[in-house]
């Protein structure tokens, strides 16, 4: 069984307290490794690294630090396959998705950042014949990094990236439940010779890493990417310190199709849109809202589709759909299944567990891709992130009231239109209350734009230029100009 160690000062540690927790893997809910249980103390170690190495990494020069991350992108690519397979075997997901999207991006991630430093410009404004003004970014010093399970070394390396381009250190704390590619990680990193202490990965729960984490006096800068109710937390413990905060956070995002919509189109897209990685995607569009004159062929359609994805294990090569990451969330998606029947849904496909095939995954946590209809507009399922295979369809008339229903949510994370009027697609693009608004696609997003939530779905944008500015600080510098003689 392989054992997991923290990375922190350029060494593979053990915890100091020597726990270990227990890794799942999904797909047969058994125990495959084990992931460190860390303290207080090993956190404190982790910023006493980060700390000493920053006057170095950040006085580096800009182009050196891209080197250094160009060379972990290129380990990442190098070392694809084995990071896909650990991706699948830690997450349930489907080594296809793993392999096409999680551990390419990853290289993506540090590659876009790696470049972008190099092209970052601070501003000058001269006031005419009185002063140049000039700004300059500094780095913050040691960010916090703290990462959810759904797209684990995704998103992570979405954080690490442009910390270290823009010249901070930094303390990662990974999901607990998924470790894995944070660990091989740390084994790149260590390969491709990144001096001790600029990236340190310290594994264990929230309450206890990620709390000492986020609390911890030498940390200015915390980024978050989880769920709601964590985030408030964070926010409790990092404002009355001021910390510079990101928070990532839920969605219970809206798919809307017109009835002037490319039907086909739609379908497809509303299939990965609302499924993708088991829906597991802060961005998946959980509320699928069709205009009443073609609900009914919709539904019929959707549900045809969604019946033909398969469920199956994760490491074969035919499986559509893997399992769910671990039996809290598999039990959690079952209760938001029962929930469904009891506010009086219709379940058109799916509705519990999935039972898959072999003796390999008797005991995975596989769940269903389920369709429900007929369901009460404010009732629990319809309002609340359930983060699983499950959509509602609801049926709407006309453009205002479904702009209505889409805005009628605590979260404001994305949504999708679907539509062949191109003023329509703008104006409700315009309408609707969420960072991200996709018109005839979905989880389709160049790196430069800024990224994030509204509402309860986020505060702070990460991503191109918004993410260098996050993790740097501005300076102005006023020179005067002596008037002319
Ligand atoms: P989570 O909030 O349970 O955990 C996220 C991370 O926070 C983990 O590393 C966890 O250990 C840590 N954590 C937990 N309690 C903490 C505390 N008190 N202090 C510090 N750290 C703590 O979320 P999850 O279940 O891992 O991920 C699923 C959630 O993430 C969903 O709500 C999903 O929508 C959201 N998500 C959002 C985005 C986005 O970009 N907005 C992207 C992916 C996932």
């Amino acid at each position: 069984m392989e054992t997991i160690l923290n990375y922190i000062n350029g060494g593979m540690v053990e915890p100091t307290g020597g726990a270990y927790l227990d890794n799942f893997n999904p797909a047969t809910g058994e125990v495959y490794a084990q992931t460190p249980d860390s303290n207080e103390k090993d956190i404190e170690n982790a910023v006493q690294a980060a700390y000493a190495a920053f006057p170095a990494w950040s006085r580096m020069p800009a182009n050196a630090r891209c080197d250094a991350l160009l060379k972990i992108a290129d380990l990442i690519e190098a070392n694809m396959d084995e990071l896909a397979l650990a991706e699948c075997v830690d997450n349930g997901k489907p080594l296809s998705l793993a392999r096409s999207l999680d551990i390419p991006r990853a290289v993506e991630n540090f590659r876009f950042f790696a470049t972008s430093i190099i092209h970052f410009h601070s501003e000058s404004h001269m006031m005419d014949g009185v002063a140049l003004n000039y700004t300059l970014r500094k780095p913050r010093g040691v960010a916090g990094i703290i990462s959810p399970w759904n797209l684990p070394l995704y998103l992570l390396s979405w954080k690490i990236a442009p910390a270290l381009a823009t010249g901070n250190t930094v303390v990662a704390k990974p999901s607990e439940v998924t470790p894995m590619t944070a660990y091989k990680l740390s084994l790149l990193c260590q390969q491709a010779g990144l001096p001790a202490g600029v990236l340190n990965i310290v594994h264990g729960t929230g309450v206890r890493a990620g709390a000492a984490l986020v609390s911890h006096k030498s940390v200015p800068t915390i980024s978050f990417t989880g769920g709601t109710a964590t985030g408030a937390e964070i926010a409790r413990s990092a404002g009355p310190m001021f910390k510079k905060v990101a928070l990532e956070m839920g969605g219970k995002n809206p798919n809307i199709i017109f009835t002037d919509a490319d039907f086909n189109a739609a379908v497809k897209g509303s299939l990965k849109s609302s499924f993708a990685n088991q829906g597991q995607v802060c961005l998946c569009g959980s509320r699928v809202y069709v205009e009443s004159s073609i609900y009914e062929k919709f539904v019929e359609t959707f549900v045809a589709a969604a019946k033909k994805l398969k469920v199956g294990d994760p490491l074969e090569k035919d499986s559509d759909q893997g399992a769910l990451v671990s039996k809290l969330q598999y039990e959690k998606v079952l209760s938001y299944l029962q929930l469904a029947r009891d506010e009086g849904g219709k379940i058109r496909c799916g509705g519990g567990a999935a039972t898959v095939s072999g003796e390999r995954c008797k005991n995975g946590y596989f769940v269903e891709p389920t369709v429900i209809t007929d369901l009460p507009i404010h009732c629990r399922v319809n309002k609340e992130e359930i983060f699983g295979p499950v959509c509602t369809i609801t049926p709407f008339e006309n453009e205002d009231e479904v702009v209505a229903l889409a805005n009628d949510t605590d979260y404001g994370l994305s949504a999708s239109v679907w539509t062949k009027d191109v003023g329509r697609a703008h104006r409700v693009a315009d309408r609707i209350n969420a960072g991200t608004v996709w018109i005839n696609c979905w989880l389709v997003r160049d790196l430069r734009v800024p990224f994030g939530g509204m509402k309860q779905s986020g505060v702070g944008r990460e991503g191109g230029l918004e993410a260098l500015r996050f993790y740097t600080e501005p300076k102005n510098v006023c020179v005067r100009v002596p008037s002319h003689a």
